[in-house]
């Protein structure tokens, strides 16, 4: 069970969790597992306190650890009672580890991802500390595991992969007794370490990815998101104004979500699920009688329509054209090279006979990508485009639906479309700008031209309009 920042924001929210968990214990036969985010606005705000170290701002990240020790000890001593002086104890230690860090850090002004990690890692350790003790002091046998012991990674900082074989072992040799003994184990999401104890971290929002992979390691029934929504929404409602709850949705389905853009799971927090077949199912913690959105192998579509939208923004599209491409063997080799060398993802690629368009969203190498793809190409950019991704395992047998997303979309000037072999998204690269309006149009056209029955993730299941 993963409860993400705003389900353990404060101590009403650690209430909610602590019900949850407790009618899980009474309907499961194993104790569930819980992995906590940190507390919401707490990555963010380490990032900032390394940020300032790195200007040299001592004094400055100083106050800021010190209202964020402040906000930690509040939440502890609000959501404890035995195990308070205990727990606040161990909230003040490590706020006094990382005052120190950061101290050291502003004075060298440098914050490699090393120590960005070291830093950020903090959120879910005390996160984790906190529900841990809180659900002890509330009759639910609990054990907190630091996560750095069980989840094993590479070294690759802030998107550190995990590596499984190692993972599992740990879990079987941590985790495992705890489940046995009857206790619930607490442990920190997003964060992990090197077999040589080097403390790392999964990417934003990788807490979802560690319950999966905890999940997947020990052999669990079902991976529960707990979140702040009703479930996998037809499209971010942060774009859309009134999205649907999708009840069920494959994998590969999810994937495609999640990957384009879907934030309320990270990416590939599906991959060890699919792995061992287990489901995900994506729960409200401020609903949690709802049943929210189950994600399995098939997903039983519900209807012929399309499955949801999700779109990524911000993303800049490369053109790389090279009359020496013409029937040129060897050529998307040499070009997908300049990309792995600098480590950059790529997401969406379109090609014609002459030339070749790809997007990335992470440009922190573009420049030198660029100058190494102009030794055999010609290369322009355009940043501030978007990305998105229409899903459906339904695109695979309704070719119409290509089409009336395509119509949908009127005279939005559309950047690059693909649809891939799998056939189960077609993605449209367009303006940032547009991308709000290209949005709206696609989610009228497949899911709101129907009766309506409900809002905000509440309604049943779609109709052909
Ligand atoms: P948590 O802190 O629980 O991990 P996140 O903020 O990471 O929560 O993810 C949940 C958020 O994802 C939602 O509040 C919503 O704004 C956003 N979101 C974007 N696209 C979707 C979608 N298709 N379905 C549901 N939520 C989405
Ligand atoms: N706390 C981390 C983040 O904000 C991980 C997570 O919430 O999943 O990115
Ligand atoms: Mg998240």
């Amino acid at each position: 069970m993963k409860f993400g920042g705003t389900s353990v924001a404060d101590p009403d929210a650690i209430d909610r969790l602590l019900a949850i968990v407790r009618r899980q214990i009474d309907i499961g036969a194993r104790p569930p597992v819980v992995v906590v985010s940190a507390l919401s606005g707490v990555t963010d705000a380490l990032i900032e306190v390394a940020r300032l170290a790195e200007a040299g701002d001592a004094g400055p990240a100083a106050s800021a650890l010190h209202a964020l020790r402040d906000r930690h000890v509040r939440v502890a001593v609000a959501a404890t009672t035995e195990s308070e002086s205990t727990v606040v104890a161990a909230v003040c230690a490590e706020f006094d580890e990382l005052i120190g860090l950061v101290h050291a850090l502003a004075v060298l002004r440098e914050v490699s991802p090393r120590s960005l990690d070291a830093v950020v890692a903090t959120g879910e350790v005390l996160s984790s500390r906190i529900v841990a003790a809180a659900m002890a002091d509330h009759g639910i046998p609990s054990a907190w595991i630091d996560a750095r012991t069980v989840l094993v990674t590479d070294a690759e900082h802030a998107a550190a992969s995990p590596e499984m074989i190692e993972t599992c072992e740990r879990a079987r040799e941590h985790v495992a007794p705890v489940m046995d003994a009857g206790r619930v184990a607490v442990l920190g999401g997003f964060i992990g370490a090197t077999a040589a104890g080097v403390t790392t971290t999964l990417g934003r929002g990788g807490s979802d990815y560690s319950a999966s992979i905890f999940g997947a390691c020990l052999g669990a029934s079902e991976i529960q998101i707990w979140t702040d929504v009703d479930g996998m929404l037809t499209a971010d409602p942060r774009v859309v104004p009134e999205p649907r709850l999708v009840p069920q949705l494959s994998f590969a389905e999810a994937s495609e979500l999640a990957y384009f853009g879907a934030k309320v799971l990270h990416p590939s927090t599906i991959l060890p699920a699919v792995g061992k077949n287990i489901p995900v199912r994506i729960l409200n913690a401020r609903r949690p009688e709802n049943r929210g959105t189950v994600i399995t192998a098939d997903g039983h579509p519900v209807s012929g329509e399309l499955t949801a939208i999700a779109c990524k923004r911000n993303v800049t599209v490369i053109d790389i054209t090279s009359t020496r491409m013409l029937m040129a063997h060897g050529f998307l080799r040499r070009l997908f090279e300049v990309f792995e060398r600098f480590k950059t993802a790529v997401d969406v690629v379109t090609t014609s006979e002459i030339s070749v368009s790809v997007t990335v969203d992470d440009t922190r190498r573009l420049d030198a990508i660029v100058d190494n793809l102009r030794n055999f190409a010609q290369v322009s950019y355009e940043p501030e485009m978007a990305i998105i991704s229409a899903v459906g395992e339904n695109l695979r047998s309704d070719p119409m639906l290509f089409a009336r997303a395509v119509t949908s979309l009127e005279r939005i000037p559309l950047r690059l479309v693909s649809q891939a072999a799998g056939r189960r998204n077609i993605t449209f690269v367009l303006r940032d700008a547009d991308v709000a309006d290209a949005m709206r149009r696609l989610h009228e056209t497949f899911f709101e031209r129907t009766v309506a029955a409900g809002s905000a993730g509440l309604s049943g299941p779609r109709r052909r309009p």
